[in-house]
């Protein structure tokens, strides 16, 4: 390649051979050089480099002899930009380069004196709004097209820009390349694009090319044409032609714009100049081929002539993406493999959900954390009450909470969508909200909450009450007025063999944490290979089982205690039933009992008198009991494991459950082999008690039952001491499975339902790269879990690790835990297919260095 000198930009002539690349000249000039090589009509095109843009950036003069001798003197240009990723954006496209008065006459000649004039007009409107940066408002007055018109334009130009419009092309040309690299350069464009994954460094290339005019005699015109729909990714042709017209015009020409396949809602370019739209399809078909992907398509019609100025990757939703990349494999265009690298595992979520339409005019009434993703519109409610009388009037509702607990349950299991106030990432609404598939926006400050009086206040003052209508934004985090347009979920047949795909290439596994019934169901349907993790305490709050839990909790000795959870058995041992028939033989893996007991107590005082009725006790003895339980930090208190050593009534009750449930499902033909863990362990104790109580009972069910069975016991490591000692505490288990939610909420010192308050602010100001609670800080964190995947192998090398965190769908927390030797990762169900997808990437990744 010739070496730029520093004021001479590096000018490439873009021919079949030229040396031309993606990272060094953009996506648009390597384009046009692949159509080039099609022998494609593409009018003479020159390239300039990354390089030369940013010297022109930088204030090096631009010598624009080295463009301009690469075309015919009385030639008009258009400039566009050529990023690396045509979704970076860049400067917009600028036509017509070389008009001036000399050019009028002759070009009027050719074309007619309206067309010519009106070229001219446009492109001084261009250049100074575009390049010399004057007001676009001061050409509003300037009406028509005509000469008095162009008089108009450049007197105005002349009195604005203090000096005369430019007639020298070369003057013109220089100028605007300044002003586009010198926009690629600014910082809301860098931030810009920034935003959309570009390197901070990225650069813009230029291509300069020879004007095909779309005016003229004959039928001259220009249109943009794609072979498939852009949202739907099913086959179309779509696009528009306008006769005497320029750049992407047939878009916004109205009703004077015509279609281009024969269609009966009007005239088409099939009907006008057949010989042109079957050769402008012929080319589709061709770059779509070689190309390899869906293409959307700039061309002119010059006098009958085709050319094509450019090809861009066709815009497309999610759902049509998908269809897109599946179709090119299926026609044998791409590999299956690399169909499966060409999708953001995270836009699999769009199709997993429903979405507001791309389209919908939004009333933004706040913003939060977008914590589940999805959208649902419902009325108000502000209590899990509301939300239960809601829905059996069969009105959809929006349960709005300062924060969820579990006593909110049976409210969210109604509720369209949840709203908080506070609450991070795996705060409870946001962690349930992604279980049920439910939108959930938590943490959203900007709105005032006033739970007593029934109302919601916007950040700009409006008040809405119980009763009125929201759509809550779980993708966005944006809460919205009324309800809005929206896009259905869509799990089709092609997004079944576009998994199938995937599945094939990936090498770790990928399970569910599910705790229903309904969940389960939702993690077979996204092929989860099983349960992670079944959190049990869920399954307490249901109307049947929460008054012999607070029994249990308020019994005065073992005895009572255990004659209480007696009445819970057999409702957990359905429960169990249900799951283990459901899984049809796939691993289950329970968590005992975790929460501390208060969370089971009432919190008002119409609940206290309920509880005192139904334990027949006073009302201050209900009270008494709740403040004696009452702890300053529970998070941190009396829950998990450390229930299980100080009232193991429940965990004895729970392994009851679920080997009477083994032993049943088995019976029934579901051969199954629980898993059991047991959470918070700190201490390699901690799990030698708990274990010898387990397998006692296993023997007691055994002898009872006369019948064998099999089970697992593992360990959640989600303290930063078991990490630490995970060597003494693999030798007891089977498994262990890293709790990466408490993990990271114990190893930062930070409340993972109170972080959503200053989060934002901390990630903001840089002190936090991503919020640790949604992306895994594999460099604190991920130091813990590393020592704690090596000293659990290296004591016992047949261990099998996972991790059940929030964290585990995200590509990034995938990637460690593939390199780290993790067995399987276990998500909400809605993130199985993110997860999987993420893990078939990496694989593929892997394969290809
Ligand atoms: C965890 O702590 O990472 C976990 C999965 O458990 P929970 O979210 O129920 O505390
Ligand atoms: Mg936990």
């Amino acid at each position: 390649m010739k070496r730029p000198a520093p004021d001479n930009p590096d000018v490439t002539l873009i021919t079949a051979t030229s040396p031309m690349t993606t990272p060094t000249h953009g996506g648009r000039a390597k384009c046009l050089q692949r159509l080039v090589r099609l022998n494609l009509p593409v009018p003479k095109t020159v390239s300039l480099s990354f390089a030369s843009v940013h010297k022109l950036a930088a204030g090096y003069r631009p010598d624009v002899s080295e463009v301009l001798t690469q075309f015919e003197a009385d030639t008009l240009l258009c400039v566009r930009p050529s990023s690396e990723d045509p979704d970076w954006g860049g400067p917009g496209a600028i036509l017509n380069i070389g008009m001036n008065a000399a050019r009028l006459a002759s070009l009027s000649s050719r074309i007619g004196d309206k067309a010519a004039t009106e070229i001219y007009l446009r492109f001084i409107q261009t250049y100074a709004v575009d390049v010399v940066r004057l007001d676009a408002e001061l050409f509003d007055d300037i009406d028509g097209t005509g000469h008095e018109a162009l008089v108009r334009a450049l007197t105005l130009y002349e009195e604005e820009a203090e000096e005369p419009f430019p007639q020298d092309p070369g003057v013109q040309l220089a100028e605007i390349l300044r002003s586009m690299a010198r926009a690629w350069e600014g910082t809301t464009a860098r931030l810009l694009r920034q935003a959309k994954g570009a390197p901070v460094d990225a650069g813009l290339g230029l291509v300069v090319q020879e004007m095909s005019l779309g005016l003229g005699s004959g039928e001259c015109g220009s249109g943009v044409l794609q072979l498939v729909n852009s949202v739907t990714g099913l086959p179309q042709i779509t696009g528009r032609y306008l006769s005497q017209s320029q750049g992407r015009e047939a878009l916004v020409g109205g009703a004077a714009s015509i279609y281009l396949e024969k269609d009966l809602r009007g005239p088409s370019l099939e009907e006008l100049a057949p010989e042109a739209f079957a050769a402008l399809k012929e080319h589709a078909a061709l770059m779509r081929a070689k190309l390899r992907e869906e293409m959307q398509i700039e061309f002119t019609i010059q006098n009958g002539d085709l050319h094509i100025l450019d090809g861009v990757r066709v815009d497309r939703s999610a759902r049509a993406a998908l269809k897109i990349v599946v179709k090119l494999a299926e026609d044998g265009i791409i590999t299956k493999q690399e169909a499966v690298m060409r999708i953001e595992p995270r836009a699999l979520s769009e199709l997993l959900h429903r979405q507001v339409a791309a389209r919908a005019k939004r009333d933004v009434l706040g913003t939060g954390i977008a914590a589940s993703p999805g959208a649902a519109t419902g009325k108000i409610v502000f209590t899990s009450e509301a939300a239960q009388a809601s829905a059996a009037r069969g009105e959809a509702c929006v349960l709005v909470r300062r924060e969820t607990s579990p006593e909110d349950i049976r409210g969210m299991h109604v509720a369209s969508a949840v709203l908080t106030e506070r609450g991070g990432i795996t705060s409870h609404a946001a962690v349930i909200g992604r279980g049920l598939g439910l939108p959930c926006v938590v943490g959203a400050t900007s709105l005032r909450f006033q739970i007593k009086r029934r109302t919601l206040m916007a950040a700009d003052g409006r008040t809405l009450k119980e009763g009125d209508e929201i759509t809550v934004d779980g993708s966005s985090g944006q809460v919205l007025l009324g309800s809005v347009e929206m896009v259905e979920a869509n799990l089709d047949e092609t997004f079944r063999t576009f998994m199938s795909w995937a599945d094939a290439e990936r090498d770790i596994g990928v399970r569910a944490n599910a705790d229903t019934p309904a969940d389960a169901k939702l993690a077979l349907h996204f092929r989860a290979q099983g349960i992670g993790l079944c959190r049990t305490e869920h399954m307490f709050f249901e109307t049947d089982r929460l008054t012999p839990m607070r029994e249990m909790i308020f019994a005065r000795d073992p005895k009572d205690r255990a004659a209480a959870l007696e009445l819970v058995l057999p409702m957990q041992r359905a429960d169990f039933i249900e799951l283990f028939t459901i899984m049809q033989g796939q691993p289950v893996c329970i968590r005992l009992f975790d929460p501390p007991l208060h969370e089971f107590l009432p919190t008002n005082r119409a609940g206290q008198r309920e509880l005192a009725d139904a334990l027949d006790i006073p009302v201050s003895d209900v009270t008494r009991r709740i403040e004696s339980l009452a702890e300053y930090n529970p998070m941190l208190g009396m829950r998990g494991v450390r229930l299980g050593i100080t009232v193991p009534e429940i965990y004895d009750m729970q392994a009851r459950a679920i080997f009477e449930a083994t032993v049943e499902a088995n019976l029934a033909g579901a051969a199954i082999v629980p898993e059991i863990m047991v959470p918070l362990v700190s201490a390699k104790r901690e799990v030698e008690l708990v274990r010898a109580r387990i397998e006692a009972v296993a023997a007691a069910v055994r002898a009872e039952k006369g019948a064998d069975f099999s089970y697992r016991l593992g360990v959640m490591v989600e303290t930063p001491r078991a990490c630490l000692r995970a060597g003494d505490i693999a030798e007891h288990t089977h498994f262990l499975s890293f709790g990466t939610n408490d993990l990271t909420q114990m190893t930062y010192g930070l409340s993972r339902d109170d972080a959503g308050r200053f989060m934002t602010e901390y990630v903001r100001q840089g002190v936090f790269a991503e919020d640790p609670f949604h992306t895994l800080d594999t460099e604190g964190v991920g130091e813990l879990l590393k020592l704690g995947v090596e000293r659990g192998r290296a004591a016992k090398p047949d261990v099998v690790l996972s991790i059940c965190g929030e964290h585990a769908a995200h590509s990034e927390s995938v990637s460690f835990c593939r390199e780290a030797g993790f067995d399987y990762v276990s998500c909400s169900p809605f993130r199985v297919p993110v997860a999987r997808l993420a893990a078939a990437q990496l694989a593929l990744a892997d394969k290809m260095k």
